[in-house]
């Protein structure tokens, strides 16, 4: 993926701080991407919680909704129903449907081990599940989905890795469902397969799923 300049960034973030705050939306077509940023006007006399349709564009909340707030996270009803939508869509996901995900856009995602967190995904532990009657809890980078301008596509993808988090085992004897949180399929540095290649079953895997992805996309 391209990595845009700190400049780069900060206009682009400058960008969408004014496009968002005039209610307005912007389209940038270049050669690789077509990113809309800016946060679609919603028409007089609907509610922005009425009027979610599955297909509109998310967008992650400004720096200043945060702050005028005071708060690190928020709700969106326009995320949750992206995140319901994949459910619903996917059969692999098909077990949360009897879970209870909330989805929040976290003010920043901040880094682990030099790299940005952009999103998370948290089992409830017992009092905090007690109180918000939720098993998993979700939060994704606003500030990094702002800063890198991620499209409706990355924005997906990074719902649908953050749901690939939850896991479900039936206990044996009572049938009870347990939930798990489910470790990445592959853990890698680029140099280890420079060096080695596909030496570990996980980076075969990867591969053949590497390879049939670039077969039907006939590259
Ligand atoms: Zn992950």
């Amino acid at each position: 993926m391209y990595e845009p300049g700190p400049a780069v960034v900060d206009a682009v973030r400058n960008l969408h701080r004014v496009v968002n705050n005039a209610g307005a939306t912007m389209r940038i077509v270049t050669a690789e991407n077509d990113v809309t940023i800016g946060q679609p006007v919603v028409p007089d006399g609907v509610s922005g919680h009425a009027s979610t349709d599955p297909r509109q564009p998310v967008f992650p909340p400004t720096e200043a909704e945060f702050e005028s707030l005071e708060t690190d996270f928020l709700e969106s009803p326009e995320l949750d129903a992206f995140k319901n939508r994949l459910i619903v869509q996917w059969p692999e996901f098909q077990s949360l449907r009897q879970c209870s995900i909330d989805i929040l856009w976290k003010a920043k995602g901040g880094a682990s081990g030099g790299k940005l967190t952009f999103g998370k995904c948290s089992k409830m532990p017992g009092l905090s599940r007690y109180y918000s009657r939720e098993d998993f809890v979700i939060w994704i980078a606003a500030d990094h989905v702002r800063n890198y301008a991620f499209d409706q596509v990355q924005l997906e993808a990074l719902i649908y890795h953050e749901l690939s988090h939850i896991g479900v085992e039936a206990d044996e004897k009572t049938g009870e469902l347990k939930w798990s949180i489910v470790a990445h399929d592959a853990t890698v540095f680029f140099n280890e397969i420079t060096r080695y290649g596909t030496w570990q079953q996980d980076l075969r895997i990867l591969r053949q799923s590497y390879e049939q992805l670039a077969l039907a996309s006939g590259q």
